[in-house]
């Protein structure tokens, strides 16, 4: 690190559009990698020192650093990370800048704060409002709080705060500044592992202990203990001092995690995500920098932690596609992990009963380390697999669960056993049609259809989120009573389910349907304890619950995810539909669960391949194919959306950038469209879509910025670069 003494030239890398900047290092001096604070005309704005400056102003005009941050200063790895990341992305350094300052007030570190905190009884006079203090604290399981923070997260305004305060049932009491986290110990004992766990943990043990890069790919169905064997790599990494970072693609379903983590080192790890308050997210991102936090368990943003030293970061369920942020920056959570690993000298484990067929290809090639854990762990064995054809089953109208799948419900309702019903649609009904005109209730927003939401009495865009209640009279005919629902989602489902099995117990796992990450966690503990006979889900229940008495799952609907033009459609739903069956379980010492696939397809591909239980042979068809069209993993693909409130000026200057696009084809890529995008207007703005393929070793992002770098944006137009789309909509 270099230390520039005051008064020196530095540059400063601020997270404003205009990025680098020269100043004068302050009073004291200050190192690179410092936060500081600096004039910008008569704003303050925050930057990082980045080395020397590249000396275009002149030394008597530059303004010096206002101050320097008390915070650890971005490592060379951490700058040399965002650096390649955003060249990588496509995305200016400022903005890649800020993914990786997101504390929480990090310009005014408190040296103390004032925190609220749970100290007596409930007041004598209870009121709505109290009671919705009282219950954030309680759901965030006895947390403190700042007072604004805590005011804001129940709804109400701080004067409630401060009644609960004088009323006792509070206190406000002075902490001291960001506490370390308490430590792990890695020297406890894990647990025996069987010998192709015990081979697979020694080989990651080993990885991490040399200290440099690799990438492993670890592949188990689940249930095989890939938990239990990456745990063993954490516990090499804090045995060699070094950071380790677990990324889980939803967070919210972490609680099982975080007690497994108590159990094997003695304390639980540091998280990171949105529903962690804000005052621990600051606390978080200085203990990180600090080296006072040793095992991070966090969503995809966690990446971009100031880590002191990391020596590990393990990707869990490594193909899910929440890990593709696409907003702001796109980036792919699982390759920049890979990217950072590299920088770091860290090993990198991916994850995954159904890796993604570009890790799969790379491990095929050497690229990736391969383990590969053949079983499930102890008894439990892979589910039975079936199809329920629907062309012969006797379907009624408006009903989603045949015969066949109704007597396999019943049969484990007799037995006390769990039956869960997938369904991944979430709301009552995708289609809302009026029978008079024929209309269907279209979004005014987007083009997209609103879907019927019953037990919140509206209807919803999926797109845009807006929502309005559900209309008495058509609005485009505007006759009365005639709007019906068209087709299923898991609320119409239930409804189905309560009509047909009077006495179950039943659940509705989706994610719009829980207003808190808490209350989602308490309604998965409450299955996981027997306490329902059928779960009707949406592809929030495929993540790694263990729910031991559930020995029957029914797909409503296989065929959702086999059509469409998307390139990873077939795998997707490979994926989706493997992870689902996988979640049926036998009973211990019973016969095996059992998986029905509801299907108009039963001789589809991918539904054999599901079936045949070949993921060798399903992927090595997939990569043939995609290689064969020189499609991702083999050949590299970038998306250009365009966006505007009026069509004709999008569509005009969406071809103008065609026409200037000869950069793209002196690279040896491909420019396809522009063309209007499968949603053409989300939100009120018309959305214009180009594809770019070039050839694996293309200067892909060179060439694109070659094209668009020159290029001046009219008033109102968005412009977003997608390198390595996975979303074509
Ligand atoms: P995966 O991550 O592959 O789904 P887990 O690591 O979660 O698998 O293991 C599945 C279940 O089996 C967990 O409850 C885990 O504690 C248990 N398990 C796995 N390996 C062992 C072992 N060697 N000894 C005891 N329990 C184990
Ligand atoms: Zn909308």
């Amino acid at each position: 690190m270099t230390f520039h003494q005051a008064g020196q030239r530095i540059g400063v890398m601020t997270t404003e559009p205009v990025g680098m900047l020269d100043y004068l290092a302050p009073e004291g001096g200050v190192g690179d990698g410092c936060i500081v604070i600096c004039p910008l005309g008569p704003r303050r704005v925050m930057g990082v020192v980045w080395g020397r400056g590249d000396g275009s102003f002149d030394l008597s005009r530059l303004r010096k650093v206002i101050r320097v941050v008390d915070a650890a200063p971005l490592s060379d790895e951490l700058r040399e990370f965002l650096g390649r990341a955003a060249e990588y992305t496509l995305t200016p350094m400022p903005l890649m800048l800020r993914m990786a300052m997101r504390a929480p007030d990090l310009d005014r570190p408190p040296a103390e704060r004032k925190i609220i905190t749970r100290a007596g009884p409930e007041p004598s006079r209870m009121t709505e409002a109290r009671q919705a203090v009282i219950r954030v604290i309680a759901e965030h399981g006895g947390a403190s709080f700042a007072p604004s923070e805590l005011a804001q997260l129940a709804g109400v305004g701080s004067g409630v705060v401060k009644g609960l305060v004088a009323a006792g049932t509070l206190a406000e009491i002075t902490a001291p500044k960001d506490l370390p986290y308490p430590r792990l110990d890695p020297g406890l004992p894990g647990k025996a592992l069987a010998p192709d766990q015990a081979e697979a943990a020694g080989s990651l043990r080993r990885a991490v202990a040399s200290g440099s890069y690799g990438t492993t790919l670890l592949r188990g169905v689940t249930g095989s203990g890939k938990t239990e064997i990456y745990l063993e790599a954490v516990a090499e990494a804090l045995r060699t001092g070094r950071q380790a970072l677990v990324l889980l693609p939803e967070i919210a379903l972490s609680a099982e995690f975080l007690d497994r983590v108590e159990a094997r080192f003695g304390a639980r790890p540091g998280e990171w995500h949105s529903g962690v308050s804000r005052s621990e997210r600051r606390r978080l991102w200085h203990m990180a920098g600090q080296g006072e936090v040793s095992l991070i368990v966090g969503a995809r943003s966690a990446l971009f932690l100031p880590f002191r030293d990391l020596g590990l970061i393990v990707v869990d369920e490594e193909h899910d596609s929440s890990y593709k942020q696409e907003d702001t920056v796109y980036y792919s959570a699982r390759d920049m992990a890979v990217l950072r690993g590299a920088v770091a000298s860290a090993q990198v484990v991916l994850a995954s009963a159904t890796p993604s067929l570009e890790s799969w290809v790379n491990a095929a090639s050497g690229k990736y380390g391969r383990l590969d854990l053949r079983s499930r762990y102890g008894e439990a064995e892979l589910p039975e697999m079936a199809t329920i054809d629907l062309r012969v089953e006797n379907m009624p109208g408006g009903q989603w669960i045949s015969p066949t799948l109704a007597r396999a419900v019943e049969a484990r309702m007799a037995r006390g056993e769990q039956s869960l019903l997938f369904l991944n649609r979430r709301g009552y009904a995708p289609v809302t049609v009026c029978r008079a005109c024929g209309e269907q209730i279209g979004c005014q927003q987007c083009d997209a259809r609103m879907v019927e939401h019953r037990f919140q009495n509206r209807l919803v865009c999926h797109q845009c989120g807006e929502t309005r209640a559900i209309p008495e009279t058509c609005p485009t005919c505007g006759v009365e009573g005639r709007l019906a629902p068209v087709g299923p989602g898991v609320e119409r489902l239930a409804e189905e389910v309560a009509a047909r099995f009077p006495d179950a117990k039943t659940t509705v796992l989706s994610s719009d349907l829980f207003g808190s990450a808490r209350a989602l966690k308490e309604t998965i503990a409450a299955i996981a304890e027997g306490d329902t006979d059928i779960i009707i889900g949406t592809q929030l229940v495929a993540k790694g619950h263990n729910f031991p008495k559930l020995t029957l799952v029914g797909v409503i609907d296989s065929d959702l995810g086999l059509q469409g033009a998307d390139l990873r459609a077939a795998e997707r739903s490979f994926q989706l539909m493997r992870q689902v069956a996988g979640r049926a379980g036998r009973v211990s010492g019973e016969r095996p669960g059992l998986a029905l696939l509801q299907t108009h397809q039963p001789d589809h591909p991918v539904i054999r391949a599901i079936l045949s239980g070949d993921d060798e042979g399903f992927w090595d068809a997939e990569a043939a194919m995609r290689q064969q069209a020189g499609m991702p993993p083999f050949g590299r693909l970038a998306g250009v959306i365009l966006s505007h409130p009026d069509a004709a000026a999008v569509a005009a200057f969406a071809r103008h950038l065609a026409d200037i696009s000869d950069p793209i084809r002196e690279a040896g890529a491909e420019l396809w469209g522009p063309a209007p995008a499968p949603i053409a207007r989300i939100r009120g703005r018309h959305r214009m879509r180009m594809l770019i393929r070039a050839p694996r070793q293309a200067a892909l992002q060179q060439a694109i910025s070659d094209w668009l770098t020159p290029v001046k944006l009219p008033v109102n137009m968005r412009l977003s670069v997608d390198i390595d789309p996975q979303s074509f909509l």
